[in-house]
């Protein structure tokens, strides 16, 4: 199953922190990488709290162990790479997202595929863009690309670097 993960940071060495996930992930049994995107910095999304940018990522992953082994892997790279569980929307060394598994819609308390934000966040679309432009949300049934141009507010951003590693 092809999946798409979103990686983003906003504390301390960002781009190390997504390099070292991006290592993580690669060493993880059951997840081949497949394709990375460039690195975005954006502004705080939906928070008034004044915190840092971020940046922001997507990898796409080959993945044998399915949706919920897939979050547990995600859940154990975050805690390694000393992630706190703070306020929602606060600071963090890193969060892992998975955005879409292929066209599977799953709707659990624990996980909810696609990323209930997706289709509607620049900081997830614009590098998902750089993969996948054609992909279509099974939610949406819109493309990336598409979803893209109808956002009403891109925010602040900036192309941070081309390639992660
Ligand atoms: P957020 O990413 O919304 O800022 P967290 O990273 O703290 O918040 O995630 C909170 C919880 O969201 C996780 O413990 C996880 O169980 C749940 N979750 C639900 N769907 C997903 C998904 N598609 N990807 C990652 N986490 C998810
Ligand atoms: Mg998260």
């Amino acid at each position: 199953m092809i999946c798409y993960l979103g990686l983003g940071s906003n504390l301390g060495d960002r781009l190390g922190h997504i390099r070292r996930a991006v290592d993580l992930l690669k060493a993880s049994s059951g997840i081949s990488m497949l394709r990375l995107s460039a690195v975005y910095e954006t502004a705080p999304w939906d928070t008034d709290k004044g915190q840092p940018d971020y940046l922001n990522a997507v990898v796409e992953v080959e993945v044998t162990a399915g949706p919920r082994g897939l979050l547990k892997v995600l859940g154990e790279i975050e805690q390694a790479l000393g992630r706190k569980r703070q306020e929602p929307k606060g600071p963090r060394t890193i969060d892992l997202d998975i955005l879409y598994c292929g066209s599977q819609v799953i709707r659990d308390e624990g996980l909810m595929v696609p990323h209930p934000g997706a289709h509607a966040r620049f900081f997830v679309l614009k590098p998902l863009a750089d993969l996948v432009p054609g992909f279509i949300d099974p939610q949406t049934g819109e493309t990336v690309a598409r979803m893209l141009e109808g956002l009403q507010d891109q925010g602040r951003w900036r192309k941070f670097c081309e390639k992660i590693i």
